[in-house]
């Protein structure tokens, strides 16, 4: 199979909406594949970490001999992307998680589980994404964390525009790892899966966002 740049990009296949982000990065124009073993991370040159539930993927990470693979990986400079569950997964600090939950860390950021309560459990808000033209990104957000700090070396992409949660900061990166609280997979717009990937092919250094 030839794909545009030959790119391949694994997709944490654990547990979350894999098959989603499968399609969306296959209409991104590079070769996606699920990633369940640690052999098949030799074939990969990023990873996307799914939406989905933090405690299990931890879980199942362990279980499969995952865990360290990926970590050691991402502080190695693996490229990564993580939407909701997945951003908690590239945290350095999780908030309100289960006493043995685990992530791969990378980005020197604290976030809060199901940061937006009971009432707006899953909700739908206008976010801007820095570095992202075509205006604001309809973001669907489903029990989703939000990012209570953010280190230096962080850059905050993307706050929530309206509603209850104005404010709260959704989107972020650290070099080149990309993570949003909000499910860009679900939605059909893929601006978000073309700007990884492009931020993969080395098209979008930090400098420009
Ligand atoms: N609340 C979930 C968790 O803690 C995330 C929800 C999601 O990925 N939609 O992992």
């Amino acid at each position: 199979m030839v794909v545009a740049g030959g790119l391949v990009i694994g997709v944490l296949a654990l547990q979350g909406d894999v098959r989603e982000h499968l399609y969306a990065l296959a209409e991104a124009g590079v070769l996606a594949r699920p990633i369940r073993r640690p052999a098949e991370l030799d074939q990969i040159d990023a990873l996307v970490v799914p939406g989905g539930e933090s405690t299990t993927m931890s879980k199942l990470a362990i279980e499969f001999g995952l865990l360290e693979p990926i970590q050691k990986m991402i502080a190695d400079g693996l490229p990564a992307y993580g939407s909701c569950a997945g951003m908690i997964m590239l945290s350095g600090e999780v908030l309100d998680g289960r006493p043995d939950q685990r992530s791969f860390g990378g980005i020197d950021m604290t976030v809060r589980r199901n940061a937006f309560g009971r009432q707006v459990d899953s909700f739908e808000a206008s976010v801007e994404l820095e570095g992202i033209e075509g205006g604001a990104f309809h973001a669907v957000f489903i029990r989703a964390p939000w990012v209570e700090r953010v280190g230096e070396a962080v850059r905050v992409v993307g706050r929530v525009t309206d509603g209850p949660a104005a404010g709260r900061i959704v989107a972020v990166r650290q070099e080149n790892l990309l993570a949003t609280a909000f499910h860009p997979e679900l939605t059909g717009d893929l601006r978000v899966h073309q700007f990884f990937v492009d931020m993969v092919r080395g098209v979008r250094d930090d400098a420009e966002g």
